[in-house]
């Protein structure tokens, strides 16, 4: 079997990276800490636990299973936390990927995709986000990974290392087939505090900011349905393998969703209240990331089909009814 490493495949997008990688005739193998992940979305591959900034335990997964490619997902995402403990981002995400970087290299795996974000780019008033888009994070987490997309081109040019970068804006829904879906302790991204604010989990929503500029005052992202974001993966996958050189692009589809809008439409999907509230802005969040690149349609030929805001919200809300991890 072809084996490809993934880190942070006990996650979110990872877990449905893997569930893709599967399909497309690969093994996962991943390698996570469970800090954040869950052993429970571990389906598809074998599971080697570990931590990024542990080199020998690196090497020694490199060893075994001399995958052909990296998938790495592992870092850590919230907006919120990086304006609060920035140390800790440019630790585990910038440190931890070094390591992983030189431990790649180290073992002649030169084939390495990365999850990168729209958070990169920063606040531009008016400007069409594509991959030329000048990046200018307000946050430590867009910082921490443009500081890893920097480390690979270097490594790039010292080490040969090929790299596809995807800069994704925000992901959304689960694995239609109910295996794999979205769990985080602290639940912090909007759709999945949102149904647990609709089902009563969580007292309500509080709408971070309402008077920015945009239609309706609240911020405007472009949301992107996991299973496309990781079919593109693949299709990433299968650029570097057939040699086609390092390349970003952005994921995400070109239309914006205002935070009144999802409420409204979650409302549409799951025929319930939405019980929430007006707050004041959190620091780090930009007015609006609405991506304008097709290349991936272009080059990749990348079509995300599933990405419609009903269907992501109806995929997320069978997840968050049916389906959970124990540990
Ligand atoms: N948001 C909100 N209330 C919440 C969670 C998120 O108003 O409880 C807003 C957030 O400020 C941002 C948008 O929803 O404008 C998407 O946030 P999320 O954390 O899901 O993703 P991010 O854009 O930070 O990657």
């Amino acid at each position: 079997m072809t084996n490809v490493l993934v880190t942070g495949g006990a996650g979110y997008i990872g877990s449905h990276a893997c569930k893709a990688l599967r399909a497309a005739g690969y093994t996962p193998v991943t390698y996570d800490n469970l800090v954040t992940g869950w052993r429970d979305a571990v389906k598809f591959g074998p599971l080697e636990e570990g931590s990024l900034s542990d080199r020998a335990r690196l090497d020694e997964v490199f060893a075994q299973y001399q995958p052909v490619a990296v998938m790495h997902f592992a870092a850590l995402s919230q907006v919120g936390e990086a304006m609060a403990e920035p140390g800790l981002y440019w630790r585990n995400n910038v440190e931890g990927s070094l390591t992983l970087i030189e431990a790649a290299c180290a073992a002649g795996c030169k084939s390495f995709v990365f999850s990168s974000t729209c958070a990169t780019y920063g606040e531009h008033d008016n400007v069409v986000l594509d991959e030329h888009t000048p990046q200018e994070p307000l946050n430590a987490y867009g910082a921490s990974k443009r500081a890893v997309e920097n480390i690979l081109r270097d490594f790039e040019a010292a080490h040969g290392l090929k790299h596809v970068i995807f800069r994704y804006f925000n992901v959304a829904g689960a694995d239609p087939e109910g295996e794999v879906g979205e769990h985080h302790r602290p639940e912090t991204h909007l759709i999945p505090v949102m149904l647990e604010a609709i089902d009563g989990k969580r007292p309500a929503l509080t709408i971070n900011g309402t008077d920015y500029d945009t239609p309706d005052g609240t911020c405007v992202r472009d949301y992107v349905h996991v299973m496309d974001l990781v079919d593109a993966h693949v299709l990433g996958l299968e650029w570097l393998r057939e040699d086609k050189g390092s390349r970003v692009f952005n994921l995400g589809t070109g239309d914006g969703f205002s935070v009144r809008e999802v409420i409204d439409a979650s409302r549409a999907v799951t025929n319930r209240e939405v019980p929430h509230s007006e707050g004041p802005r959190r620091a780090g969040d930009a007015t609006k990331l609405v991506s304008g690149s097709t290349r991936a349609a272009a080059e990749l030929g990348w079509t995300p089909g599933r990405s419609t805001m009903p269907q992501m919200i109806a995929d997320a809300w069978r997840w968050h009814q049916n389906g959970h991890y124990e540990g």
